[in-house]
């Protein structure tokens, strides 16, 4: 019996990409006519864009069958596109790549062969280097890695993107897990499958600015360490014990010298510093049960990771 057409779905988050669209659509389509025994699935996610972005992904499935689109309601984030693209994936094989041509569409042939000829269930790209990020985004990225490494039982591979096309049993897994806080970088890798990784120079975007500036990615690198870590929960219990032997100590120190040495009570500079200090420690650490507990609170809610205004089935 003749083997039916495997399907490739491109899951696209588009946030005010009316610029990028055209050419990445005209780049994907030569990766469909080479891929000729592969049928394709576009599945566009407007997240929310203020610009033509819907326009032109109407556009684009009027006149190509292989286009969908998913429209949010409101801005949820690329975390939430990703999950929606996923969820209503309809193919064998799932890629996921930026509009920006900052995935380049080419390297799919080369990632469809590692799935098909080399057996993998995932293919991913990462990037070794980041001649376009500032000094200090580079500094904070390699402490990001290495501190992630340290504290996380899942791994993270530095410089890994989101770019990758996996086989459907690993897309299911990703979907299943269906958390509001949604870090899909840990999710891939707490998943499991065998993944082949393949390092490339992710080029410059094709139009348009980035969405994620200095802030946005420290929130998202917070959000990654709380997702998969709970080591600074550790390390405040870990160093309340030390605080309440040094305390101990302390205090056997202060009852010997005042009954064996007579020292009249002095000192309250170094009583305020002490204060202070001990202060600042029971803050930060309750900062950082709040975080958690605030997670915990969103994630009970069962808020909806994202709302859908419109897709293609709507306007025809
Ligand atoms: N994106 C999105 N929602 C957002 C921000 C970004 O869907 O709130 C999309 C964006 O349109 C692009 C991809 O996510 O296709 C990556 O975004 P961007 O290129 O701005 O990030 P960078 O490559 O600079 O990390
Ligand atoms: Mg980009």
């Amino acid at each position: 019996m003749k083997k039916s057409q495997e399907k490739i779905s491109i899951v696209v988050p588009c946030y005010n990409e009316e610029e990028s669209l055209p050419i990445f659509y005209k780049e994907i389509n030569k990766v469909a006519a080479e891929l000729k025994d592969v049928l394709f699935e576009f599945l566009f996610i407007n997240d929310g864009s203020s610009d033509n972005t819907l326009k032109i992904l109407r556009k684009l499935a009027k006149k190509d069958k292989r286009a969908r689109y998913i429209s949010f309601s409101r801005n949820f984030g690329k975390e939430a596109g990703m999950y929606a693209g996923l969820s209503s994936a309809t193919g064998d094989y799932v890629a996921i790549m930026d509009a920006d041509m900052q995935d380049p569409p080419s390297m799919l042939i080369s990632m469809y062969h590692g799935i098909v000829d080399e057996g993998y269930d995932c293919v991913a790209l990462y990037t070794s280097s980041h001649d376009d990020y500032s000094v200090l985004r580079k500094f904070f990225t390699k402490c990001w890695y290495k501190l992630i490494s340290l504290i996380s039982s899942t791994p993270q591979v530095p410089g890994a993107r989101d770019f990758r096309l996996m086989k459907r049993k690993m897309v299911q897994a990703i979907v299943d897990m269906g958390e509001y806080n949604r870090y899909t970088k840990g999710i891939f890798s707490f998943v499991g499958f065998d993944t082949k990784w393949i390092n490339y120079q992710a080029p410059d975007r094709v139009a348009g600015k980035s969405k994620f500036n200095f802030i946005k990615l420290f929130k998202y690198a917070l959000e990654g360490i709380v997702a998969f870590s709970t080591t600074p929960l550790v390390i405040s219990a870990f160093l309340g014990i030390i605080f309440c032997l040094i305390a101990f100590i302390a205090i056997l120190v202060i009852i010997i010298k005042t009954l064996f040495l007579g020292d009249p009570v002095s000192g309250w500079p170094s009583l305020a510093c002490i204060i202070i200090f001990m202060g600042g420690v029971q803050l930060f650490f309750l900062g950082v049960i709040g975080m958690y507990l605030s997670k915990t609170y969103l994630e009970v809610k069962k808020r909806p990771i994202y709302i859908v205004k419109e897709t293609e089935k709507d306007f025809m």
